[in-house]
C-alpha cells in the first residue's frame, strides 16, 4: 500500500469517525480555530494537568482533512506532555509548509500527504495551529491567514 492510498484510507477513516469529537465541560483551554480559505470551524478543548494533556476533544464542521487531521492531533496527544506536543506541532507545520523533508512518524505520517494537495495544507494545520495557540494561551480566534 503506497503511501496516497494509506493517506486517502486514514483520512476518510477519522472523517467519518471522528476521535474525540465532544465537548469538554469544564476545559483548563478551550479555543476557536477557523479557516476562511475553505470555511473550516473547529473548537479545540483541552484539559491541562501539571504540564500533561489529561484530556484532548474538538468540535466543529470542516472539509474532511481538517477533521481527520484535528481528529489524528487529539488521539496522538491526549494523555502526552505539553512538550511533545509543542514537538509535534512543529514536525507536522514544518512538513507540511515545506519548510523540513522528513516528517511526523506513526499515522500522523499521512498529514504529510496532503501536500500533494497545497490549497488544502491550512485544513491540515487548523487545529495544530489552534491547539498551539490554546497552550501558550491564546484567548483570541486563531485565523489561519
Ligand atoms: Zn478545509
Amino acid at each position: 500500500m503506497d503511501l496516497r492510498d494509506l493517506y486517502q484510507e486514514v483520512i476518510v477513516d477519522h472523517n467519518r469517525d471522528p476521535r474525540n469529537f465532544r465537548r469538554l465541560e469544564q476545559p483548563t483551554h478551550k479555543l476557536e480555530g477557523f479557516n476562511p480559505l475553505c470555511g473550516d470551524r473547529l473548537t479545540v478543548y483541552l484539559q491541562l494537568d501539571g504540564g500533561v494533556i489529561t484530556d484532548l476533544a474538538f468540535e466543529g464542521s470542516g472539509c474532511a482533512i481538517s477533521v481527520a487531521s484535528a481528529s489524528l492531533m487529539t488521539e496522538a496527544l491526549k494523555g502526552k506532555p505539553v512538550t511533545t506536543a509543542e514537538a509535534l506541532f512543529t514536525q507536522v507545520h514544518d512538513s507540511l509548509t515545506g519548510v523540513s523533508e522528513s516528517g511526523p512518524d506513526g499515522k500522523l505520517a499521512v498529514l504529510t500527504g496532503v501536500r500533494a494537495y497545497p490549497s488544502r495544507i491550512k485544513c491540515a494545520t487548523l487545529a495544530w495551529h489552534t491547539l498551539n495557540s490554546a497552550l501558550h494561551g491564546g484567548h483570541e480566534p486563531v485565523k489561519t491567514e
